[in-house]
């Protein structure tokens, strides 16, 4: 197996092609492909001025690509020889990057569930919209698909399983938290796309709770949680990938996703929200048809921008609730990065570093035959076991709290 192509040059994609330069050992040569190769050429630039390719055998470069047309895809995978595809673009390219693995052959990865523009309050189980449909095509080829493997979803689903498996007989819930106690000293930013980012925490609550799927307002629900690290800090439930493969493939009473906001985030978000600027229908001005929501994107920083000077730590983890061998059991599984520390290594913020160390994890684990199980998955249907070990190596350590 060699060489492997990461589309998209967002924070994400910068800090994938980082990590995948760091094990190009194993990994071959690198791609870097997005709409904007100037972007994939200042990454390329980027990685040779930290030296952070392992060895200098490995071919780097980059590559101009519209990832929503299959065939460019294709043929930019064969001409790259690509045997992995590291998807870290926009996730309204996933279907056309799928559908380019499976004609050439290259396995399959993303960090986030595949959304048509336009798409809002999705029925559930989201994956069973657009991906799961693809099931059999990729069973057929014998080709590895491994769907959301960022931080959440992706790590925490891993944890989920390593705690099944390892932990809890019988979990009665699972309460996955993503806090990010950083600053990045702007007013307002997101920390990965906006358009995707501001999108998600607008629709309705979506969570698991006894065999059905419960829906509420966004940020009518709050907790506080005393977290490692980074202290209390009042979190708000949201809908999130990783419920709707978690709901089916792990046994819980309850599954929630909780995502922390300052006081401050959440009184702008409520203003761009009241006066319209989050919505997704176009409007007219004088004669021009503008979407508020991409308009907006075009005036907030840019993720990766905000990598530089980014200070404070993020907290993820999962929560889970059950019993062992009769007895109750609490704790809490979870990573905690520096975004400091994320700047130094690769370039990036953690938010980025994050998502980018379990999608690299993942591409080594199909390159080691590990996780190249030859049908599309989510995260925890995998053993848990090798990503468990290979994702401190990578960078991001992992650790439980018993309550
Ligand atoms: P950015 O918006 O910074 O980057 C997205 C990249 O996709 C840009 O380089 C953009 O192109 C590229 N792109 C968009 N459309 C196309 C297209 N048609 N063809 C080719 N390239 C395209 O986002 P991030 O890097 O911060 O995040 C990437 C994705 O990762 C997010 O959308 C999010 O869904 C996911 N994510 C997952 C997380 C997880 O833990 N699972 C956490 C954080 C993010 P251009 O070069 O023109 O700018």
């Amino acid at each position: 197996m060699r060489n492997v192509l990461v589309i998209g040059a967002g924070g994400v994609g910068s800090a994938t092609a980082h990590k995948c330069a760091q094990h190009n050992d194993e990994l071959g040569d690198i791609c870097i492909a997005s709409r904007t190769v100037a972007k994939c050429e200042r990454i390329v630039e980027s990685v040779r001025a930290r030296d952070n390719l392992r060895t200098s055998e490995g071919k780097l470069s980059a590559a101009g690509l519209d990832a929503k047309d299959t065939q460019a895809v294709a043929e930019l995978i064969e001409r790259s020889n690509t045997s992995i595809v590291l998807n870290a673009g926009s996730p309204h390219c996933n279907l056309a990057v799928i559908e380019a693995c499976l004609r050439t052959g290259a396995h399959y990865l993303d960090t986030a569930i595949y959304e048509k523009e336009g798409d809002f309050n999705m029925p559930v189980p989201w994956y069973a919209n657009y991906e799961w449909k693809y099931r059999d095509r990729f069973a057929a080829s014998g080709v590895t698909g491994i769907l959301g493997i960022g931080f959440d979803p992706g790590a925490v689903n891993a944890f989920c399983a390593y705690v099944k498996k390892h932990l809890i007989d019988d979990i009665d819930s699972i309460d996955i938290m993503d806090v990010n106690a950083g600053d990045h000293g702007q007013f307002f930013a997101t920390n990965f796309d906006p358009e995707v980012n501001l999108r998600e925490i607008l629709e309705d609550v979506v969570y698991w709770e006894n065999g059905e799927w419960a829906r509420v307002p966004c940020h009518s629900k709050s907790r506080t949680y005393d977290f490692p690290v980074v202290g209390a800090q009042k979190v708000y439930s949201m809908g999130h990938d990783e419920l709707h493969s978690l709901a089916v493939n792990i046994p819980a009473k309850r599954i929630e996703f909780w995502m922390g906001f300052s006081d401050s985030y959440i009184n702008v978000f409520n203003v761009l929200n009241r006066l319209g600027l989050l919505s997704g229908e176009p409007v007219d001005v004088e004669g021009v048809p503008v979407v508020p929501l991409k308009l907006l994107k075009a005036v907030l920083p840019d993720p990766a921008s905000l990598a530089p000077g980014y200070t404070g730590k993020v907290c993820i983890g999962c929560l889970v609730k059950g019993r062992s061998a009769g007895k109750n059991r609490e704790l809490f599984i979870y990573s905690s990065c520096d975004h400091a520390e994320c700047y130094a290594d690769v370039g990036a913020q953690a938010i980025s570093y994050t998502t980018a160390v379990p999608l690299v994890s993942a591409a080594l684990l199909i390159a080691r035959n590990e996780w190249n199980v030859g049908k599309l998955v989510n995260v925890e249907e995998l053993d848990p076991d090798p990503f468990m070990a290979i994702m401190p190596e990578l960078g991001i350590d992992w650790k439980v709290r018993e309550a």
